[in-house]
């Protein structure tokens, strides 16, 4: 088998450029002799891969210069805890439940200090996104919670809140794992940003945190000293051996947005690409989608066959076309194709065409 559309969740496709790039670089980077996986993290060579991502990174995201960047470890599941040990200052926090990712944020703040529930979506199958004037936040809340695009229920925030709108002056944290740099980000409402590079960005193991300075070294005395905003700021995310090598890539998939037209080009590529694909499941008499249509990921869409006992037939068929890894999260069963950055628009077509296809021959 060659190289097939690759519609996994996270880990996720990367761009072919990217993948040759690092194989012709594997063995000797730069005429140094050495991989980059073989580099100290304290030598100049690691330390110019480090500098060049940091910087494409900002200028990708128009990063402010008041915002600080880390490169962190242990995912958006432990940002989950490293946002609370840094910012609750034993304090309350509040929640915008949406789906899976926001309950265990939720559920995980709870063990460091009270964690509220602003406002929750649950009783719709988190198919709709909970309007910001009905947000229940305390006056004395720390921070305000949300996952700005849910991976598994397949809801994003195509607009963040503006909490300073709403009369609160807490800071916005926002879990950005699954739509990262597919979009730009309005960074004068938010406090932190949070994510696993595992979807968007590059391999697993490197997290990216995006952190205005004011809310940096006001961590609980607790905090485990290489989660601490403050000692991985001081020490250039470099406190403790960072993941290079996915920060090698990560830069590469930099280099490869930059080529490409930047965040600004991204975004018209994936609303094309997510159209593509609404589209067609809103005209299918098979396939539907059932999130509200102005709360609908651009990045993750869940979808059912409405005979379900074709699910099989379904993905075997789509395996055999070099359409990989369309099978749904267990909490939500059916079908979901996770359409990053790097995913062509060539890859939805040929998935659109499968479907039609299919919904020909079953009829
Ligand atoms: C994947 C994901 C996570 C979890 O990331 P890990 O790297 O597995 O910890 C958290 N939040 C969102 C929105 C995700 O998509």
């Amino acid at each position: 088998m060659g190289r097939a559309f690759n519609f996994s969740a996270g880990p996720a496709v990367m761009p072919e450029a990217v993948l040759q790039q690092a194989a012709a670089e594997m063995l000797d980077w730069h005429g140094s002799g050495m991989s980059v996986m073989e580099m100290s993290h304290r030598g100049k060579e690691f330390i110019s891969i480090y500098e060049q991502a940091e910087a494409d990174l900002r200028a990708l995201l128009a990063v402010p210069t008041h915002f600080k960047i880390l490169f962190m470890q242990g995912g958006g599941l432990a940002e989950n805890a490293i946002v609370p040990l840094n910012l609750s200052q034993g304090g309350a926090m509040d929640f915008v439940l949406t789906g899976s990712w926001s309950q265990k944020s939720l559920k995980e703040a709870g063990k460091y200090g009270p964690a509220r529930v602003a406002a929750s979506a649950q009783t719709d199958g988190f198919t709709t996104l909970p309007a910001p004037a009905t947000w229940q936040i305390g006056a004395d809340s720390r921070y305000v919670h949300i996952c700005g695009n849910e991976t598994i229920h397949g809801v994003e925030f195509h607009e963040l809140p503006d909490l300073k709108a709403l009369g609160c002056d807490a800071p916005l944290v926002v879990d950005f794992s699954s739509h990262v740099a597919s979009r730009p980000v309005d960074w004068s409402r938010v406090g932190l940003a949070f994510g696993g590079a595992q979807k968007n960005l590059g391999p697993a193991g490197l997290t990216l945190v995006i952190v205005r300075e004011d809310l940096i070294g006001h961590a609980l005395p607790h905090c485990p000293s290489a989660f601490d905003y403050k000692l991985v700021n001081d020490n250039q995310s470099m406190y403790n051996t960072p993941p290079t090598y996915s920060i090698y890539i990560a830069g590469l998939v930099f280099q490869w947005l930059k080529q490409h037209g930047g965040i600004a080009a991204m975004a018209q590529r994936n609303v094309a690409k997510a159209q593509l694909l609404y589209d067609f499941l809103d005209s299918s008499s098979l396939f539907e989608n059932r999130v509200a249509k102005d709360c609908r990921s651009r990045m993750n869409v869940p979808f059912f066959l409405r005979d379900e006992s074709r699910n099989d037939a379904f993905l075997a068929g789509a395996k055999a076309a070099n359409l990989l890894q369309l099978k749904g999260h267990k909490s939500v069963g059916g079908m979901r194709a996770s359409i990053y950055n790097a995913m062509p628009l060539e890859g939805v077509q040929a998935l659109v065409a499968y479907m039609r296809e299919f919904e020909k021959t079953q009829a």
